[in-house]
């Protein structure tokens, strides 16, 4: 089974993909995420891609689909893979589905996390995360006990770089003109996206999200770390 989560930065797609892996066991791919290592790694690809994510721009997509197609060779074939923030422009897109028929694979379902620009803005600015042990807070809605440091392990937080309220709104008009055409993309091709709002609480949404993916409804893990 593989299936993509659509939808803008700060909708909630990071934060719904880690409860699917570990409610369902699906893997999850994030290409935010393997570049964000490649950076802590300080590997070719990851100083390639420091100046366009700082800037809040995508990296150029023969770097990611390179990137794609090596983290895909390692992953057990039988599973259920579930890519987050990937694809993002349309060749990215295109080369996912000659990628995954290479695999015997194919997109089975893709799902649309929606959300409006102004919650986005705030959900993104407000992120603040633990260098340390990766936790995740809002300033606005889950802040930690003690102002800018973590609950967990007390490090200081940080605000990533891409979140700051200028890079949120470049990433937000980046995704409208070169993401959202993906919607009717998979459309097109009889692959039509299942919509759920995103701007509910993480459970509501995580409920929404199994329901339109056809799984049980079943309360959510209360060890689920949860990311963008
Ligand atoms: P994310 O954590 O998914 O919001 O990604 C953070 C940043 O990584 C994005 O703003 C882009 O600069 C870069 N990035 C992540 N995934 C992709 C992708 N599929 N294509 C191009 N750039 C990406």
């Amino acid at each position: 089974m593989t299936t993509i989560f659509l939808g803008a930065p700060g909708v909630g797609k990071g934060t719904q993909a880690v409860l699917l892996r570990e409610h369902v066991g699906w893997v999850h791919v994030s290409t935010g995420d393997l570049l964000r290592a490649a950076r802590r790694d300080d590997t070719k690809l990851g100083r390639r891609a420091q100046s366009f994510m700082d800037a809040g721009d995508l990296v150029p997509d023969e770097l990611i689909l390179d990137l794609v197609r090596e983290h895909l060779a390692s992953l057990d074939p039988g599973a259920s893979i579930l890519f987050d923030g990937f694809p993002r422009t349309l060749p990215q897109a295109e080369a996912l589905d000659g990628v995954l028929e290479e695999l015997g694979r194919q997109v089975n379902q893709v799902l649309l996390l929606d959300g409006d620009d102004d919650e986005l803005v705030k959900r993104l600015s407000g992120r603040r995360s633990c260098p340390n042990c990766g936790a995740v807070y809002n300033v606005h809605w889950s802040p930690p006990e003690e102002e800018g440091r973590c609950d967990r392990c007390g490090a200081d937080l940080v605000q990533r770089e891409d979140d700051a309220p200028d890079t949120v709104r470049r990433r937000l008009d980046v995704y409208r003109e070169l993401t959202e055409p993906l919607i009717g993309f998979y459309r097109e091709s009889g692959r039509e996206p299942a919509v759920v709002d995103g701007i509910q609480s993480m459970e509501e949404v995580h409920q929404a999200v199994l329901e339109s993916l056809g799984m049980e409804v079943d309360c959510i893990p209360k060890t689920a770390e949860t990311g963008e």
